[in-house]
């Protein structure tokens, strides 16, 4: 293994490069058979027992994240007819419980008592029931916060319903759970990566059908949350089920949202089959979630959400609409989405162009694509993605006369932190900068610094970020206001 840049990082690469191109779609062909699986590959490093522990260790990770990926292009190939919501349930429980998440599958029953009339209405329209898919990761000694909370949507063949579809290409709406997969496998992935942070997945499943119970355009559905929505086009199901998974995540205590889905054509006329739209609230964290798809090999590319969009949504007998007309439909839907996120920390990922490759390419065969498992596994892993975006931070604050010495940090002023677990790095590095931003503006006001204000807000940036970031926010402010005074 040689190349630029470090070598667990390109170690990585290569697993799970080569993992992705191992992957066979399998077929209902009876004559052709499925080909030989490449016998073996191997990784050759230079370096000492140290370096092939660290490739070693990488290439797990890459396998790891290669695999999960492979399990949900498999889901999302599944024809609908195959993969009812039963079976998706199913299937995504087996492939998450086997890493040791644990997994309960709620029927309709268990669904109404929850209230959530609007998967309930999609789901009226077809003979197959939906199905609720609850994935909890909860590992040992993990911090209560934060939680993360992905939900995805699991729509296991969408004909539109009553605003049915037209026929050309219709046989694709097969794929409209990739999302859903996506959520299912990355589970499998975090438990597997050992992610030292709470996981919740929550994945509503159900059809899109025009059966003759099918809710029609101009119904009122209540969701889980309270509010109700007039349905105007029954084809925009997807962003009612997330609704109602969204409102879930939150009840079972996610601080931090991610959902991803097929959301929108209007996202594939904006960004085509490349890149995902990527929608969400606050900056801080959309930015998280880019910096780490980036990393992760999903080309996503941020979108607004203006508060002026949600006048589309206006109903004139009910809180919203479920559709806000054509201008900056993908747009519109993530309104909808943000209505039912509680103010939390959320990102919206519009995989409706992304999720299906009409061209084979030599790490991706034609069909799924399997996007965003590698997003997702890695923000669950989100101690990698907190200590990154740290250290990033930690770069800048050493031009600004700070020094890390063997994850210790150092200032000028003589302050010392040592670093450990990525979330107490990001505590510590949060009292730091309470501290610095204090320590500071009084050094600099007395030196009658022209800059000290400029200066104190970019602090107070910095700091925000991982405020939000790392929870345990109020402790963390009290100690840093009492080792203020302190220093003072
Ligand atoms: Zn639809």
């Amino acid at each position: 293994m040689r190349g630029q840049g470090e070598l667990a990082l390109l170690a990585q690469a290569a697993a799970e490069g080569l993992t992705l191109a191992e992957f066979h779609g399998g077929t209902y062909k009876t004559t052709d058979p499925a080909p030989a699986p490449v016998p073996s590959w191997t990784v050759v490093v230079e370096g000492g027992d140290a370096a092939v522990k660290k490739a070693a260790d990488a290439v797990t990770r890459g396998r790891i994240l290669g695999e999960a990926s492979n399990l949900a292009r498999g889901l999302s190939n599944e024809p609908g007819n195959t993969l009812t919501p039963r079976e998706f349930a199913k299937r995504a429980s087996a492939i998450a419980s086997e890493a040791g998440v644990q997994v309960d599958i709620l029927d309709e029953r268990e669904i109404e008592r929850l209230g959530m009339g609007m998967l309930l209405g999609v789901a009226r329209g077809s003979v197959e029931p939906p199905r609720l898919m609850v994935f909890r990761y909860d590992p040992p000694g993990a911090p209560s916060t934060p939680v993360l909370g992905l939900v995805g949507k699991g729509i296991t063949f969408d004909t539109g319903g009553i605003s049915i579809k037209p026929a050309d290409g219709m046989e694709k709406m097969k794929d409209d759970m990739a999302g859903g997969a996506a959520v299912a496998c990355a589970m499998r992935a975090i438990a597997l990566l050992k992610a030292p942070i709470r996981v919740i997945g929550i994945v509503p499943a159900t059809e899109n059908m025009p059966g003759g119970k099918a809710i029609k355009p101009g119904d009122v559905l209540k969701s889980a949350e309270g509010k109700t929505v007039e349905v105007i086009n029954t084809d925009a199901e997807g962003r009612l089920i997330l609704g109602d998974g969204l409102w879930y995540a939150r009840q079972l205590g996610a601080t931090h949202l991610v959902d991803v889905a097929t959301l929108t054509g209007a996202c594939v006329v904006a960004l085509g089959k490349i890149t995902s739209g990527l929608y969400g609230t606050p900056d801080e964290w959309v930015e998280q979630v880019r910096v780490v798809a980036n990393r992760a090999g999903d080309r996503v590319w941020p979108m607004p959400v203006f508060d002026e969009y949600k006048d589309q949504l206006k109903s004139d007998i009910a809180d919203l609409t479920n559709t806000g007309g054509r201008p900056a439909g993908s747009i519109t839907a993530a309104m909808f989405l943000k209505e039912f996120t509680g103010g939390l920390p959320w990102a919206h990922l519009d995989i409706a162009g992304t999720a299906w490759a009409d061209e084979a390419k030599p790490y991706l065969p034609k069909g799924a694509s399997g996007v965003a498992v590698r997003t997702l596994a890695e923000l669950g892993d989100g101690g990698r993605a907190v200590l990154d975006a740290i250290e990033q931070a930690v770069r800048s604050l050493k031009r600004d006369g700070a020094h890390v010495l063997q994850r210790r940090l150092i200032f000028s002023d003589g302050v010392e932190q040592r670093l450990g677990d990525p979330l107490t790095v990001g505590v510590a590095f949060h009292q730091l900068c309470f501290l610095r931003i204090g320590h500071e503006r009084d050094l600099r006001k007395r030196a009658g610094h022209r800059g000290a204000d400029q200066h104190h807000k970019r602090r107070l940036l910095h700091a925000k970020v991982f405020h939000r970031l790392v929870r345990p926010a109020q402790t963390v402010h009290h100690r840093a206001l009492h080792l203020r005074r302190e220093l003072a």
